[in-house]
């Protein structure tokens, strides 16, 4: 039984007292009532020290948005994942589609990334999505085996709960143009499926997959209910408590079943 898994991708939202404001009310909810839910939060590099200070002895993890492959050296602009340890995060999120879109990451960097991060003792969640314009051309199933061949493949991965997937159709993100349960379900198995292909059966049964992509309170307990969708990827709704405190609730609902 896979633990649903809720994170928040602050994205480059948010100044330090907001930031501090928002991990504190929903640290707190959480604290009076505890989850059955994994919960993270991961907000811009610069804010990791209050966003840490705010998470502080509360269960919600704290994670970052990104990171070098490198443990250090010239490279200009860039944060290793020991740093980001040592600045108090567990996860980071990788390969998400703005890094792809905006920044030229390419499968085989997020790889890169994926096995520095894991090799620095940080979990990893690696986003894979297909664009509209491939899902208009029937290519999703394609690009998703792409995606996980050439950001996943090769990876020992010795305990599955420390990667996870998340699929988010780049379309569905930040749109609010979700996919139907019934959609996502089927792209999470065919995640499945390649993640057994490419890191075996018993890992790939272990291995998270969040959804990703417009996830609000009203559409999240459907999404969550179904069988390979363990739990959600969160971007404009984590930035209200009461919102993701929702979803986190949506999750809870979907476990005890
Ligand atoms: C995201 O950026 O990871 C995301 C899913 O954003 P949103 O929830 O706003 O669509």
């Amino acid at each position: 039984m896979r633990q649903p898994f809720v994170a928040g991708n602050i994205k480059m939202n948010l100044n330090r007292a907001e930031t501090t404001a928002l991990l504190s009310a929903v640290a707190g909810s959480l604290r009076q009532s505890a989850s059955s839910v994994e919960v993270a939060y991961c907000p811009p590099a610069a804010h990791l020290d209050v966003a840490r200070a705010a998470l502080a002895g509360s269960a919600v993890r704290l994670g970052a948005q990104n990171a070098h492959w490198e443990s250090k050296g010239a490279f200009t602009g860039e944060v290793s994942p020991a740093m980001l340890r040592e600045a108090g995060c567990g996860l980071v999120i990788l390969g998400h589609s703005e890094r792809r879109t905006l920044f030229g990451e390419t499968d085989a960097d997020v790889l890169r990334k994926t096995r520095a991060v894991l090799e620095a003792g940080l979990d990893a969640v690696v986003c894979v999505g297909e664009t509209e314009a491939e899902r208009a051309a029937g290519a999703t199933e394609v690009v998703l085996a792409r995606q996980v061949v050439g950001s996943l493949g090769g990876l020992d991965i010795q305990d599955p709960r420390r990667l996870t997937v998340a699929y988010e159709p780049v379309w569905a993100i930040g749109t609010g143009n979700t996919a139907t349960p019934e959609m996502a379900q089927a792209a999470h198995r065919v995640l499945r499926g390649e993640l057994a292909k490419a890191l075996g059966a018993h890992t790939a049964e272990g291995i998270r997959i969040q959804y990703g992509g417009s996830v609000k309170p009203d559409n999240a307990e459907a999404l969550l209910a179904q069988p390979d969708i363990d739990g959600a990827l969160v971007g404009g709704a984590c930035l209200e408590a009461s919102s993701f405190l929702a979803i986190i609730r949506a999750g809870e609902a979907t476990a005890r079943r």
